[in-house]
């Protein structure tokens, strides 16, 4: 039996999970493991409340524009819960067209407007029939060189508040124009790594994971966790 224990959102996991994306919860089980954690994962779907008090993770993959459609009016029932959780600085993994949605909008490639939930200050263009494929190679200041592959149409702006994840040294990112890739703002991190993008950086697992336990155990000391070595996958 682990010591701690975390709960997972996994946002609409039935409809969103592009090159298994859902190989993020099996990366950040595999890490909590090694800090005496154990993460109970509960998809959150179409209909299905969500309460931000009761999870201390969250995880919403990449799609379809035509799922995305559909999800983007369900989502506004969850977006104040989505939008405290947030704000409360909780980790929260948005990929591909999971972070466009936690963004204000984004625009198909039929030209339709998808709505967001705007918890986050980026919007998504897209782009005429052609979309970003491939290998893709970021440097993060604090976490160094990060590896995934892109596939997406839309073309991502960020906001104000928000930092991009990391500087494109090869590929496309966000929108092929400004070298940015992802965001992050508070706990939030966004990318449009698929891999599944854990999987091969098990160092933003691990500060997800440290984020949480600090957050629901705020007496304990979690050096030990801290200094949970990752040995590179690619
Ligand atoms: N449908 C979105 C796009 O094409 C997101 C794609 C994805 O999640 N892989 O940009």
């Amino acid at each position: 039996m682990a010591k701690y224990h975390l709960q997972l959102a996994h946002f609409y996991g039935d409809l969103m999970n592009t090159y298994g994306d859902i190989g993020n919860i099996t990366a950040l089980k595999y890490y909590a493991k090694q800090m005496d954690t154990d993460i109970h994962a509960e998809v959150i779907s179409m209909g299905d409340d969500f309460a931000a008090d009761k999870f201390d993770l969250s995880l919403f993959g990449g799609g379809q524009d035509y799922e995305q459609m559909v999800i983007s009016k369900d989502i506004q029932d969850k977006k104040e819960q989505m939008i405290e959780y947030i704000e409360d600085n909780k980790p929260f993994l948005a990929i591909c067209g999971g972070y466009q949605l936690l963004g204000h909008y984004y625009i198909g490639a039929d030209g339709e407007r998808i709505p967001g939930i705007g918890a986050l200050d980026h919007y998504t263009l897209s782009q005429d029939h052609h979309r970003f494929i491939g290998n893709i190679v970021i440097e993060n200041q604090k976490l160094g060189k990060l590896h995934g592959f892109e596939n997406h149409n839309g073309r991502t702006f960020l906001g104000k508040s928000e930092k991009p994840l990391g500087i494109v040294l090869s590929g496309h990112g966000n929108n092929g124009e400004d070298k940015t890739e992802g965001a992050i703002y508070k706990s939030t991190y966004c990318s449009y790594f698929h891999g599944p993008i854990l999987t091969r950086n098990g160092e933003i697992a691990k500060e997800m994971l440290l984020m949480a336990l600090h957050n629901k155990y705020p007496e304990e000391d979690f050096s030990q966790q801290a200094a949970l070595e990752i040995k590179p996958t690619f």
